[in-house]
């Protein structure tokens, strides 16, 4: 697993929140993998889709990333992770 963050996918965003939203839904895309079912890969969801952020196509759990940058002079991000499961 790759803990640092794509900084060159920041470049031209201006926002801080902006920014932490490109760099964890990057890393997250990269790296993530269901914490249901172990499934190694998880996907976008469409936008407007009508599910959250992130689907596993294996199991259909559904996750939401909050993410937000701090305040300090070094960039970091931190995220959390919220899973739903419908059946
Ligand atoms: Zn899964």
């Amino acid at each position: 697993m790759d803990l640092r963050f794509n900084t060159s996918l920041a470049e031209g965003y201006k926002s801080g929140s902006q920014i932490a939203r490109v760099l964890t839904e990057d890393w997250l895309a990269r790296n993530m993998y269901c914490p249901i079912c172990g499934e190694v890969s998880i996907r976008r969801a469409k936008p407007n889709a009508p599910v959250k952020d992130y689907v596993c196509e294996h199991c259909k759990s559904q996750y939401e990333l909050k993410s937000k940058r701090s305040d300090s002079e070094s960039f970091q991000a931190t995220f959390a992770f919220s899973v739903w499961r419908f059946w």
